[in-house]
C-alpha cells in the first residue's frame, strides 16, 4: 500500500484525490505531525495510508496551502549534467561519475510559492526529487530503492551569473537563493508512481513547453546516485536529491526567468509545482 505525503501548515498528511487526513492524529499520535518524521516511518506510513479509505479527512485538498513535504531536509543535492540532452546543449563532456552540488536546504519552498528572482539571468530546471527514507550508508544500487521513501517535484531555479561567477565554476550559491528550491506537491512512494524509472519530466514557461524528457534518459539512474551519495556520507530521512534537468533550459536559448513569468513543472504520476516569478 503507497501513501502520497504532503505538508499543510507544518503538519504531516496523507492525501487522497480530494482530501488531507492529518497523520499524527490519524495514528493516535503515535507519527508525524512533523512531515520529515512521518516519512522515516517506513512501513508504519504505508500501514497509516491503507487506513484513510474509512478515516475522517481533516480539509479538502482544495481549501489548504499546500508547503514543501520535506520543509527542513537536512542535505539537499543536485546533480548537474544528468541527461545526455542537456550535457549536449551546454557543450560539455559527459560526466564519468556523478557531478554533485549542494542547493543550501533554505532555498526549499511549497508548490504554489512564488520564486522571488533574484538575477536577470535566474533559469529553470524541471527535476525528480529523490527523498530517502531511512539512514542509509554504504548501499548498492540493487539495494537503493529501498532507501528512498518517494518521490517528488523540484524546480533547481538556478542563478546563472552566480554559478558560473568563479573559475572553477562552484554551483551551490548559484542554486541557492531564497525561494529557489520550489518541491512538492506530495512525496509519492515510489511503488504508486507507475515505471520509477521512467517518468515523464515537463517544464512550460507561461504556457510554452520547454522541457519534455523522460528519467528513462538519466545518465546516473536513481539506485546509482543514492549508492554513490551513500559511499560517501551518511543519508538520512528527508534529505533530497534532484536528480539533474533534461534539455530545454533557458540560458542556451536567452531566454531567462522574469517577474511575471508563471513556472509550471510537471511529472507524470506525482504532480504539479506552480510557482510565479515576482
Ligand atoms: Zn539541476
Amino acid at each position: 500500500m503507497g501513501f502520497r505525503l504532503a505538508n499543510v501548515d507544518g503538519r504531516a498528511v496523507l492525501v487522497d484525490d480530494d482530501h488531507c487526513y492529518d497523520v499524527h492524529d490519524l495514528s493516535g499520535g503515535e507519527l508525524g505531525p512533523d512531515p520529515l518524521t512521518a516519512l522515516a516511518a517506513g512501513v508504519k506510513l504505508h500501514e497509516l495510508a491503507a487506513t484513510i479509505e474509512d478515516a475522517e479527512p481533516a480539509s479538502k485538498l482544495a481549501d489548504v496551502v499546500l508547503g514543501p513535504p520535506v520543509p527542513t531536509p537536512r542535505h539537499v543535492f543536485g546533480v548537474g549534467l544528468n541527461y545526455r540532452s542537456h550535457a549536449a546543449e551546454t557543450g560539455s563532456e559527459l560526466p564519468t561519475v556523478p557531478m554533485i552540488f549542494t542547493k543550501f536546504p533554505g532555498c526549499i519552498v511549497g508548490p504554489t510559492a512564488d520564486i522571488v528572482i533574484a538575477s536577470d539571468t535566474t533559469d529553470y530546471e524541471a527535476e525528480l526529487v529523490v527523498v530517502i527514507g531511512s539512514r542509509t550508508k554504504d548501499v548498492a544500487p540493487e539495494d537503493a530503492w529501498a532507501a528512498v521513501a518517494g518521490l517528488t517535484v523540484g524546480q533547481d531555479v538556478s542563478d546563472r551569473d552566480l554559478q558560473f561567477a568563479t573559475k572553477p565554476a562552484q554551483f551551490s550559491l548559484g542554486k541557492s537563493h531564497d525561494t529557489y528550491g520550489p518541491i512538492g506537491p506530495v512525496v509519492v512512494s515510489p511503488d504508486l508512481v507507475g515505471d520509477r524509472d521512467n517518468l515523464h519530466v515537463r517544464c512550460e514557461i507561461s504556457g510554452e513547453v520547454r522541457q519534455d524528457a523522460t528519467t528513462a534518459d538519466l545518465i546516473f539512474p536513481v539506485p546509482e546516485l543514492v549508492s554513490y551519495l551513500s559511499s560517501v556520507l551518511t543519508l538520512h530521512p528527508g534529505d533530497l536529491i534532484f536528480t539533474g534537468t533534461p534539455a530545454g533550459v533557458g540560458r542556451p536559448q536567452g531566454k531567462f526567468l522574469r517577474a511575471g513569468d508563471t513556472v509550471t513543472t510537471t511529472i507524470d504520476g506525482i504532480g504539479t509545482l506552480t510557482n510565479r516569478c515576482v
